[in-house]
């Protein structure tokens, strides 16, 4: 193996002590301690064991955590009541409606009656317009953590070639639109792309964000490139038992590779650390203050 191992556990750590910096800041000189309210609708096992690691997290960096646990039969007006409660309550400035929402409701009504400004998940319609006319917005978590990353090993990303695999809402258009705002050369592969091989062969950066298990081997990487890992997929072991692993066949990509985000440890724990800093960025917004530098894009 050659390539730089991006430590995301620990870029997460060094984020999570900026935002609670932050934090300190505006309780002593403002009196102000910003808030981040969690909603979640029915008993998805993976969606409560998020929500308690976000509520977790929210304390430990000094803010207030406000969880909505909703009962699975709540209709869309109820939540959209929650929804509206939050919006006008002050002390409230990050809300974030955990993802899947039951089949009776839609998804996209819940997240376009949140506040663009408390919208910490920057799934708003407003905030994907902004972001993608290059305007200050609300950024999702998921790819700001990726940006960040890229960011602090390559210092400037200008005229890089990026291919981000994947165009879901959630990662992969706006990873492109980030890249993009950092003048990066920007190609969005996806399933229906002619000669995947030699598109990402191209890549100085590679974001892989397909929910394909080790996808993408080590020859399809350019030598030196930078491969950001996003997939997180659990695998059968041939000893028995499940295991993680990302979108990318990490040993042999790691072989060619320059750098390397792994799976665990890359660039999951950087999305709750981004949510984190999203809502310090929006109660600093909110507050007419100056926001942090470097948590935001
Ligand atoms: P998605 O299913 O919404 O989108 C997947 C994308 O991959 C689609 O745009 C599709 O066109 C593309 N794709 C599918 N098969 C392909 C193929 N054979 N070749 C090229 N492209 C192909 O998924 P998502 O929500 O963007 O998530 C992607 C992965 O990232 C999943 O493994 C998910 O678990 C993970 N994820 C991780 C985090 C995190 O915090 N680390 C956050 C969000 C998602």
């Amino acid at each position: 193996m050659t390539a730089t191992v991006i430590d995301g556990k620990a870029f997460a750590a060094n984020v999570r002590g900026q935002v609670a910096e932050h934090v300190t800041r505006l309780k002593e000189e403002h009196g102000i301690t910003p808030g981040l309210a969690v909603v979640l609708v029915g008993e998805d096992p993976a969606s409560q064991v998020y929500v308690r690691n976000k509520g977790k997290q929210t304390v430990e960096v000094g803010m207030n955590s406000i969880e909505h646990k909703l009962d699975a039969s709540t209709t869309q007006d109820e939540l959209l009541a929650v929804i509206e409660s939050l919006n006008a309550d002050p002390s409230v400035h990050g809300i974030l409606c955990q993802l899947p929402v039951p089949d009776h409701i839609d998804g996209d009504t819940i997240i376009n009656a949140i506040d663009p400004a408390k919208d910490v998940d920057g799934f708003h319609i407003s905030n994907v317009g902004l972001l993608g006319t290059g305007q200050k917005a609300m950024v999702p978590c998921t790819p700001l953590g990726c940006l960040m990353m890229l960011r602090e090993h390559h210092g400037s990303l200008s005229g890089l070639n990026a291919v981000v695999i994947g165009r879901s809402n959630i990662v992969g258009k706006p990873m492109a639109n980030l890249l993009l705002g950092d003048s990066c050369t920007v190609t969005i592969a996806h399933s229906r792309t002619a000669d995947l091989p030699g598109v990402v062969k191209q890549a100085d950066i590679v974001v892989a964000a397909v929910g394909r298990p080790q996808m993408v081997p080590g020859d399809w990487i350019k030598p030196g490139a930078t491969v950001i890992d996003v997939g997180i997929n659990r695998i059968e072991k041939p000893e028995g038992g499940t295991r993680l692993v990302g979108d990318v066949d990490y040993d042999s990509c790691a072989d060619v590779a320059g750098a390397i985000t792994p799976v665990p440890g890359g660039v999951g724990p950087m999305t709750i650390a981004c949510l984190l800093a999203n809502t310090v960025t929006a109660c600093c917004r909110a507050n007419g203050l100056a926001e942090p530098v470097g948590l935001t894009a």
